[in-house]
């Protein structure tokens, strides 16, 4: 570990020289290494996850590209110093530079294992900085390939470190001289690196676990919805931290919605082979918090109307997309982070409870809201407590480049991707100067010693600018 932050920080000073200008071809390079080599990423990919092979595509590679395109053309623009005006103190100009930190370290899961690590090597270099990142130790290979391609690429050699390990190795990165530390994992896990992260005062970006509401409100095209359900709960078999991990519908529409659901579900199934959609648990281990959380609903009087059950049969760990009615916020299934093809619905008696139900419980990372009205849905989301929502859609927002992403509450702190993203693997630098030449210094240096402007002058002064 002490090697790997020491080169980096060697191949850091070289490369934090270079203007953005100077950096932008090489990043263009590594973009254009992965759309070459994106069949092998996507191969890898699935060998170490067993992800349909169109999620790999969908959730790993195009949002790499679509992040690494972005910073490349406009890092220079994102990271230009901004200039304050001249208010309240005309004298004096003023500008904030974006400055990269050091050496960054990225520690990755599993559940998007190529996409979760180039996210954080990218933003990383895009501003500057060098970076060592840790993959999940599930999906070592997908991580360590964007190591390999920024090598093959022709990106400065220790750039971009890779190392291997569970936990522990993970834990001796964060204890490591690094200057930033980037976490996406579970939240008990994150809440050990920020505590870490504290001792050393190194600022922690973490993008935790999410329970995610989705609201169907009674103008809603249920059709439209019910498919938007299903689609976005068991994509990648519902192990992306944004999946709608319950539903909420107006008592008045619940059961043509159902209806709906029933539908939309009918040619879904896991497993692999043609017309299957749903690839594998990725973590065998996961499987029992599944069964678990279903097994505590039943008993609470849930009803599975839908799948409901592992598929025993054939090789590998698959789990059947599960529909289940008549759920409470009593079971564990509405209430924890799920993480697999689960779709709990319920029936609420209006919008105001929909609203409320959505934004109890210690999660805040992403939400939805279905309406015909578009005004209806934007007032709504704007209500809903996270870090981002979507209106008539679930999963869009971490795979558009520009927009910022990440959680509140239990779900983490800080952003990532969009221009806000970029600026956190910076630091702010803020410089100010004299607007005009000597003379105004000697009018500045009136506030200096010895004390020319006592406390009647402050006063009428305070009194001028701000009275209103
Ligand atoms: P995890 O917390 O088990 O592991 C994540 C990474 O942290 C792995 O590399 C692991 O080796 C490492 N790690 C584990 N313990 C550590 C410790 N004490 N100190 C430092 N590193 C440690 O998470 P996971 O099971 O790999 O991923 C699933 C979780 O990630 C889910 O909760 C999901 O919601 C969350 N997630 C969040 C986002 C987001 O953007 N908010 C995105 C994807 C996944």
């Amino acid at each position: 570990m002490d090697r790997a932050v020491e080169e980096a920080r060697k191949a850091f000073t070289d490369w934090s020289s270079l203007s953005h200008a100077e950096r932008r071809p090489l990043l263009g390079d590594f973009k254009r290494t992965v759309v070459a080599n994106s069949d092998h990423i996507a191969d890898v990919i699935c060998a170490e996850t067993g992800k349909d092979r169109a999620d790999a595509y969908t959730m790993d590679i195009m949002p790499s590209l679509g992040l690494m395109d972005y910073y490349a053309r406009k890092a220079a623009k994102i990271l230009r110093p901004t200039r304050g005006n001249l208010w309240p103190y005309p004298m004096v100009k003023r500008w904030t530079e974006y400055h990269p930190r050091g050496v960054v370290g990225a520690i990755t899961p599993w559940n998007a294992p190529f996409f979760l690590t180039i996210l954080p090597v990218i933003s990383a270099i895009a501003a500057g900085n060098a970076v060592v990142a840790k993959p999940s130790e599930l999906t070592p290979l997908s991580g360590q390939l964007a190591a390999d391609l920024a090598a093959e690429a022709g990106l400065p050699q220790d750039l971009v470190r890779v190392v291997h390990g569970a936990g522990d190795v993970g834990q001796a990165l964060v204890r490591a001289p690094i200057d930033l530390v980037w976490f996406t994992g579970s939240t008990n896990n994150g809440r050990a690196v920020a505590i870490a992260a504290a001792e050393r005062l190194v600022p922690a970006i973490l993008e935790l676990g999410g329970n995610d509401a989705m609201v169907v409100l009674e103008d809603a095209d249920l059709g439209i919805a019910a498919r938007g359900a299903v689609w976005a709960a068991t994509y990648n078999a519902g192990q992306i931290c944004i999946s709608v991990e319950r539903i909420y519908v107006p008592e008045a529409v619940y059961e043509s919605f159902l209806a709906e659901v029933d539908a939309a579900m009918k040619d879904v199934a896991a497993g692999t082979g043609d017309g299957r959609d749903i690839g594998a648990i990725i973590d065998p281990r996961q499987l029992d918090v599944l069964e678990r959380q279903l097994a505590d609903a039943v008993a609470k009087g849930a009803e599975i109307r839908w799948g409901g059950s592992r598929i025993a049969d054939g090789p590998g760990d698959f789990f059947e997309p599960t529909v289940v009615t008549n759920v409470d916020h009593s079971m564990e299934l509405m209430c924890e982070e799920t993480f697999g093809p689960i779709i709990p619905i319920m029936s609420v008696p209006d919008e105001a409870t929909a609203m409320q139900l959505a934004n109890s419980g210690r999660f805040g990372l992403h939400g939805s809201v279905w309406s015909g009205d578009r005004g209806r849905a934007a007032r709504f989301a704007s209500r809903i407590e996270s870090g981002t929502v979507a209106a008539n859609d679930h999963l869009i927002n971490p795979f558009i480049p520009n927009l910022s992403f990440g959680g509140i509450k239990d779900s983490g702190m800080g952003r990532e991707g969009g221009a806000e993203g970029l600026r956190s693997f910076c630091y702010a630098k803020s410089i100010t100067s004299p607007r005009f030449g000597p003379s105004t210094r000697l009018l500045l240096g009136r506030r200096w010693m010895p004390r020319r402007l006592g406390p009647r002058y402050w006063r009428a002064v305070a009194k001028a600018l701000f009275r209103w």
